[in-house]
Order: C-alpha cells, then sequence, then structure tokens
C-alpha cells in the first residue's frame, strides 16, 4: 500500500485487503475456520474475540474511513450500540441522549438499561443548550445521532463534543445516515462513531451488521465487554461487508446528487407540505450541515398535503419500493410511524415530530428522471382516488 493520504475510492477499494498468498487472487479470500491452532502463535484467534483475518482486515478499512485508529465490527447495529453503551456505562452511570433518534436506540435505551441500574436523560432538544442542560454529575456518555432518522434534524458535532470533553464525558455519534463519505465526526472532536452497516456501508440490502470506530484505548474498552456479549459478525458477513465497501464512495455520491434533485422537485410541488433535507436552503440547521458534512447524504423525510393519504401514495409507486430499512442502491419509501419508530408511543412521536403522514425517502442510485416520475405519477393517481 503507498505510504501517502490515499483518497477515499482507493481506501473503499483497497485498504484492509487480505493478500492472496497461496494463489495470487485478486480479492480477500476468506477464512471462516472457528478453530485455529494455539500453540507457538502470539495471536489466540477465535470470531468472537473479533479477530479473525477478515475480523482483522476489514476494520483497517472501517478506521480508515472514520479517522480512526480502531474499530470493531458486530452482528447488527443494535450489537454496535449496546456494546458500546454497556462498555461505557456501568451501575449508577447516567446516559444524556438526543431525543431525535432510530426507534430501536431510544428503545433499547428504555428497556434495557435500567435492568443494568443504568440513568439516562432523553434531551429536550438538539441543540447543544439541551445537552448541557441533561449532563448530570454521574453523566458518564453522551450520544448523539446527526442527520436523524427520520426528521433529519442536525446537531453541532464540535459543540457537543467541546462540551462533553469540558466536563471528561466521553462522546458517541450514530453515524450511519450520512455514512463516512459524508461525515467524519472524529475530526470534530468525537470519541466512537458508530454505524449501522446494514446501511450505506452493505449498500445492497443484503447484509445485517454494524461497527464502531474510535482510539486504540476506546475500542480495546469496547472489545473487553464485547468478548463476553458475544456480538461479534459472522466472516462470512464480514467478507461479504469488505466487498461491498469497495463501492461505497461510489454508491454514497450518486445517492447524494439523486437526493438533492429530488429534494429540491419535492420542495416545488404543491402536493408536498414539507420536505427535510439538510441540504434544501430551507432546512433550518443548512448551514451547519455544510460545516460538518461533506455532503449532505441520500435520506430525506417529507409530508403530503393532509388531505392526501400517505399509505394510498405509497401503493402507487411503480418502481420506488415501500420496504423496510434503507441505503440500499434501490430506491425505497416507508412510513416511520409504522416501522422504525412504530415502538414510540403516539405521545412520544407527536413530541419528537413523526407524524402518521411522514415518509421517509432513502434515494437510491436509479436514473433521477426514473425515479422523478415514478413520484409524478404516484401524486396525481393518488389525487385522482383520493378526490374522486
Ligand atoms: N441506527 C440507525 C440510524 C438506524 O437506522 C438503524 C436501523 O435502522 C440502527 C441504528 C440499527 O441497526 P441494525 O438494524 O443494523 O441493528
Amino acid at each position: 500500500m503507498p505510504k501517502q493520504k490515499l483518497g477515499v475510492n482507493t481506501i473503499c477499494t483497497h485498504v484492509g485487503e487480505i493478500k492472496d498468498e497461496q494463489f495470487k487472487g485478486a480479492i480477500s479470500p476468506i477464512y471462516l475456520s472457528t478453530s485455529y491452532e494455539f500453540d507457538n502463535v502470539d495471536v489466540k484467534r477465535y470470531p468472537r474475540y473479533f479477530n479473525t483475518p477478515n475480523q482483522e482486515h476489514l476494520v483497517k478499512k472501517i478506521a480508515a474511513l472514520e479517522h480512526a485508529e480502531d474499530a470493531l465490527v458486530f452482528g447488527s447495529g443494535m450489537a454496535a450500540i449496546s456494546h458500546l453503551f454497556l462498555a461505557f456505562l456501568q451501575k449508577g452511570d447516567h446516559l444524556v441522549v438526543q431525543n431525535t433518534l432510530y426507534g430501536g436506540t431510544r428503545n433499547f435505551i428504555k428497556s434495557e438499561l435500567p435492568k443494568y441500574g443504568i440513568e439516562f436523560t432523553f434531551t429536550n432538544g438538539y441543540q447543544v443548550s439541551d445537552f448541557e442542560a441533561a449532563i448530570q454529575p454521574n453523566t458518564k456518555l453522551i450520544h448523539i445521532e446527526t442527520p436523524s432518522n427520520p426528521l433529519l434534524t442536525i446537531t453541532d458535532i464540535r459543540a457537543v463534543a467541546d462540551l462533553a470533553k469540558s466536563k471528561g464525558i466521553v462522546s458517541s455519534i450514530d453515524n450511519t445516515f450520512a455514512s463516512p463519505i459524508n461525515q467524519n465526526p472524529i475530526d470534530f472532536g468525537i470519541d466512537l462513531v458508530m454505524h449501522s452497516a446494514t446501511k450505506y456501508l452493505g449498500g445492497h440490502s443484503d447484509i445485517l451488521a454494524g461497527a464502531v470506530a474510535g482510539s486504540k484505548s476506546h475500542i480495546e474498552r469496547i472489545w473487553n465487554v464485547g468478548i463476553n456479549l458475544g456480538g461479534s459478525l459472522s466472516d462470512f458477513t464480514v467478507w461479504m461487508l469488505e466487498r461491498s465497501m469497495k463501492t461505497l464512495a461510489l454508491r454514497v455520491k450518486e445517492q447524494n446528487k439523486n437526493a438533492r434533485k429530488l429534494a429540491k422537485f419535492l420542495a416545488k410541488n404543491d402536493k408536498i407540505a414539507k420536505v427535510n433535507y439538510p441540504g434544501l436552503k430551507s432546512h433550518p440547521q443548512h448551514k451547519l450541515a455544510k460545516q460538518q458534512m461533506h455532503d449532505f447524504g441520500g435520506m430525506l423525510s417529507f409530508e403530503l398535503v393532509k388531505d392526501i393519504d400517505a399509505m394510498a401514495f405509497l401503493n402507487q409507486l411503480q418502481l420506488i419500493k415501500s420496504s423496510m430499512s434503507l441505503a440500499g442502491v434501490e430506491s425505497t419509501m416507508l412510513l416511520p410511524s409504522k416501522t422504525s419508530h412504530a415502538l414510540l408511543t403516539p405521545q412520544e412521536r407527536e413530541a419528537v415530530g413523526i407524524s402518521n403522514h411522514l415518509i421517509r425517502f432513502s434515494v437510491g442510485i436509479e436514473d433521477f428522471k426514473d425515479l422523478r416520475n415514478d413520484i409524478k405519477q404516484a401524486l396525481t393517481k393518488v389525487k385522482t382516488e383520493t378526490f374522486a
């Protein structure tokens, strides 16, 4: 590997490759063994110890993309979050967590942390003052999500990281929506960056995985908990993820481009009441997003005008799939109130601004005009049906 600083496409393609010394193949071999020689070897390899050849190599790619010293991969994004939280929080500790975030994370915090005697506070908003107000003497971790799922709110990463540092608190971020191509939070002082690798890192809607990147000492702390919790990723999926990540930057750049154009198109349409996309000048944190993101991402959400039923609209789409999850090469839409945030009470959804009309749009790599035409035809049909 050359010594100079590598470009992002080169990192995606080559960093963390395993050289096939035996047959000189062009791609990384896959090592599925769960049993390795224990005598006369420095490293006692075992998949649950996050140290098989494929695991050890893939994390180099993730760490390089996140400007981190080290990383670990897990069996899911939730495994990454739970290992991170349980590594830095113990009985009597307190977590400060952003109120607008992925519903599964909120559910994990509310259902599981009390069992461990860990306290938590959801912030009132996503301004740094909201985080400051929630800190207690026993706060050990501050966790943010920006852009957030599904409202695309933007939190000031540097301000929160500085606040945490000034109080000796560890900070972490869910960087899933941005991907490392659009945002590198470690450059702004955040300690730990996690991903649902099921999303952009995998990118083809066929992998369930998670990742955390950070300093060697922070990652070691998670490793110590991880070998007990046992949430490592199977080597077959590790290999799939390495292959998928070769095209991460290419995919994400195309998704950014499509999302930017589609957000503008939707914002101009009189059947759309509201569009949430940090790349739009109308987004309340557009300036901040510009400062801390390389580009604005492939995720957006929008609300139809009140007299159009959101589900009826989704049912009219021919190309864009109504399906769960996000960040695949194919465009998808869903209703967060029925899916990612279904576990929240209606009051909780209302408090964070997730209405029953809100549609989350994960923009894929298809041609912009085909996506625009699909939305156009669905809007036309749904109007006829609603008002007929
Ligand atoms: N974080 C965000 C922002 C997500 O959207 C999701 C899943 O949708 C997760 C974490 C959890 O990831 P996983 O489903 O891979 O466990």
